[in-house]
This record gives C-alpha cells, sequence and structure tokens, in this order.
C-alpha cells in the first residue's frame, strides 16, 4: 500500500458553531511524493483545508492524520507542524528575522538541532531554492518571488514530508509566480517532497499530477488535468476556468486538428502544433 502523507476523512470544521462549516465531510489522501493542485472558487474551503492539513487547525468533526500522526493530539504538535509546511499567500507576512541566514534558522531552532550544525542546514536550503548568494541579505530588499523562496528554505531547513502551499503565488508578478513554481516543482521532482499546491492559476494546476477541486467546503472533482479539464462545462458552473492551452485543445481538434489531450501548457501544444504541419 502507498503510504499517506495527508490524510483526511470525514473532515468537517466550522470557524463559529452558529455558521455554515467552512469544510463538509472532506475525505481525502495525499499520497508520498505527490504533488497536487487544490482549486476551487474564493470561500470554497481551499485555505481552511491547508490549515487542518499541518495541524494549524483540529477538525470540528472527523480525523486529520499527518505522517500517521493524529492531528488533534497535542503531542504530536511540533513534529506535525515539522513534518508538512504551510507557505501563506503574502510574503510580507511570512518573515520575521531582518537577515535572510536568521530567517531560515527560526524553524530550526524549535527543532532540536545543535547550534554547530545549523549553519550547514540553512546553506543546503537556500542552496535547494536558489537563494545562496542572499544568505546575508535583508528579506525587505528582496522581490516577492524571492521571499516566498526563503519562506520555503525555512520550512525545508526541517526536513519536512510535505509542503503545503496556500496560493502561494497569488500576490507576484508573473517571473516570481514562475520562479517559486518552478522551485516547488523541483522539490518534489528531486526530493519527493509530497506538494499540495493550493492556486487559482489553472495553467499552474496544469502542472501537476492530481487536481482537486473545491467547492462550499466540499472536495466536488478529483483527478488528472486530463480527467478535470476536460469537464468544462461542470468546471464553468464551480465559476472556474480550463486551462488556456485546453481551451485552445478544444477549438483546435473541433476544426479537425489532431492535438493530444495531454497538451495544457504553451509548450506541449507548441509540440503539437507544429506536429499538425
Ligand atoms: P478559500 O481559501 O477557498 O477562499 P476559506 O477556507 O478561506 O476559502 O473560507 C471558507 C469559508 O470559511 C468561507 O465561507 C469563509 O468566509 C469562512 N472563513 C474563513 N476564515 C474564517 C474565519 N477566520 N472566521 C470565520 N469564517 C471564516
Ligand atoms: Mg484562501
Amino acid at each position: 500500500m502507498e503510504e499517506l502523507i495527508l490524510q483526511a476523512e470525514n473532515v468537517s470544521y466550522a470557524y463559529e458553531e452558529e455558521a455554515a462549516p467552512a469544510l463538509r465531510d472532506v475525505s481525502l489522501g495525499i499520497r508520498a511524493g505527490e504533488m497536487t493542485a487544490v482549486l476551487g472558487h474564493n470561500g470554497s474551503g481551499k485555505s481552511t483545508l491547508a490549515k487542518l492539513l499541518n495541524g494549524l487547525y483540529a477538525p470540528t468533526a472527523g480525523k486529520v492524520t499527518v505522517c500517521g500522526m493524529d492531528t488533534a493530539l497535542d503531542e504530536y504538535t511540533w513534529q506535525i507542524r515539522q513534518a508538512a509546511g504551510l507557505v501563506f499567500q503574502n510574503p510580507d507576512n511570512q518573515l520575521v528575522a531582518s537577515i535572510v541566514r536568521d530567517d531560515v534558522a527560526f524553524g530550526l531552532e524549535n527543532t532540536g538541532v545543535p547550534s554547530e550544525k545549523m549553519p550547514a542546514i540553512i546553506e543546503k536550503a537556500l542552496r535547494a531554492v536558489g537563494m545562496l548568494e542572499f544568505i546575508d541579505r535583508a528579506p525587505h530588499t528582496l522581490s516577492g518571488g524571492q521571499k516566498q523562496r526563503i519562506a520555503i528554505a525555512g520550512i525545508l531547513a526541517m526536513r519536512p514530508r510535505a509542503l503545503i502551499l496556500d496560493e502561494a503565488t497569488a500576490m507576484l508578478d508573473p517571473k516570481g509566480r514562475q520562479e517559486v513554481f518552478s522551485v516547488v516543482e523541483r522539490l518534489n521532482r528531486e526530493k519527493g517532497i509530497t506538494v499540495v499546491w493550493i492556486t487559482h492559476f489553472m495553467e499552474e494546476a496544469a502542472r501537476c499530477r492530481r487536481v482537486i477541486v473545491m467547492d462550499q467546503g466540499k472536495c466536488v472533482m478529483d483527478g488528472t488535468p486530463r480527467e478535470v479539464f476536460s469537464q468544462a462545462e461542470k468546471l464553468r458552473s464551480l465559476r472556474l476556468d480550463v486551462p488556456p492551452m485546453v481551451a485552445l485543445g478544444d477549438l483546435l481538434r473541433a476544426r479537425g486538428l489532431n492535438i493530444s489531450r495531454d497538451a495544457m501548457d504553451v509548450e506541449s501544444m507548441a509540440g503539437e502544433v507544429l506536429k499538425c504541419q
């Protein structure tokens, strides 16, 4: 059986007793090494799910486990936070120190790593996100994409099994968005870190292995990008689009061109179109 890194079983979550629950009976398993996108209209429950999946919130009903540890049990709090790191949307709210090096060290200091081992761990984490040369810089002098990569390095230093990123590129310019997505994609591919990538960019979702769609606190779609994005009508009813290249592929196929349904980003679409010449 494949190992489940993150698991939600019949999970509900309500912010207030009287209010409608933000999550309703959600069950899902995230397998080791998977890179999963989570899509959904505003208010569908994505951020709430993110905070439950790393134990920041405990479920109102049901059970969440991180690497088999029940997030409702206090005894696992630190191990869970270390195993599943959460990156938020706003790069300015995540950096706490006045120097990059200290920022990456911040989480580590709570893990009991001997201080003489810390410099090497910090350097390795910064190298993994392509930010080693910025080690002595002040975070406020960095771009949004660079700040998000520092936030990721701070988590990496703790050797997590999973990274949960809650619209980590939403406030970035296109260059920063590409930088951060590529770094995360590489950490997944080369280090086998399990990734939950919450986004409203369809093109990013198309590059993940699995796509989950949320609506009104429930998971309403779950499949490969090809399976999910072939259901354009259903996505529209959930107030979501298909990735632009999926829409283009549909148009070209309707005109008789033999375009693969797996071509969902610009590069693979260009390849398909060139084959048609
Ligand atoms: P998403 O991230 O998909 O936009 P959220 O998880 O933030 O969705 O929100 C899901 C629902 O929970 C929404 O109805 C939202 O208004 C509500 N909600 C989110 N955060 C809070 C909070 N801190 N207090 C009360 N209600 C909240
Ligand atoms: Mg959100």
